[in-house]
């Protein structure tokens, strides 16, 4: 199945020069979405995954199928203020100022076996940030992975060293 023809772009959204690649359209479509899904989750089957980590908000979109269909635990990771308990925090950069990411700090368990998920790498500073999150609690990253790749902004290299996967580029 052509997935990618399944993503509606919107140009100059939300900003004049922004392509945007809005992936309500291919979650629509149940076919499309299920055979996303288990196309993303194909590289980690047979190995053992404890937790899909997904930031806010289409990280949780992607992340919590791609759990239940590994049989792992899935962790939000949210902007400031929205989770109720402890937690730990990562700041990252934005286009116009700074933001705050953060993770209930009993998420991960030291040595867990975490997969981070997203819609989307563009820059990759969200993915940084949740990784940083993870191994701050001890977590052990053994997969990143997203539905769409914007090669042409090297988000790539803020993850090296990182087993990472995306199924959809531009
Ligand atoms: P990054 O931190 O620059 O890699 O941006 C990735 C984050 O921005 C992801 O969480 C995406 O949800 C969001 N994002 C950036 N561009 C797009 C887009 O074209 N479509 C959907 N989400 C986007």
């Amino acid at each position: 199945m052509d997935l990618k023809s399944k993503i509606r772009v919107i140009e100059d959204f939300p900003h004049e020069g922004i392509s945007f690649k809005d992936i309500t359209t291919l979650m629509q479509d149940g076919v499309a979405f299920k055979e996303a899904i288990k196309q993303m989750a194909e590289p980690f089957k047979g190995q053992h995954v404890d937790v899909v980590v997904g930031p806010e908000a289409r990280g949780f979109l992607i992340g919590t199928p791609l759990a239940y269909e590994l049989t792992s635990g899935f962790a939000p990771v949210r902007k400031s203020g929205k989770l109720p308990y402890e937690v730990v925090e990562a700041n990252y950069e934005l286009e116009y100022g700074k933001d705050t990411l953060q993770i209930h700090k009993d998420a991960i368990r030291p040595g867990d076996k975490v997969i981070v998920a997203d819609d989307l790498l563009a820059t990759g500073g969200t993915v940084k940030s949740t990784v940083d999150l993870v191994e701050e609690l001890g977590g052990e990253v053994i997969g990143v992975t997203f539905l769409i790749e914007l090669t042409y902004l090297n988000g790539k290299d803020k993850l090296t060293g990182y087993d990472i996967n995306s199924l959809i580029k531009y």
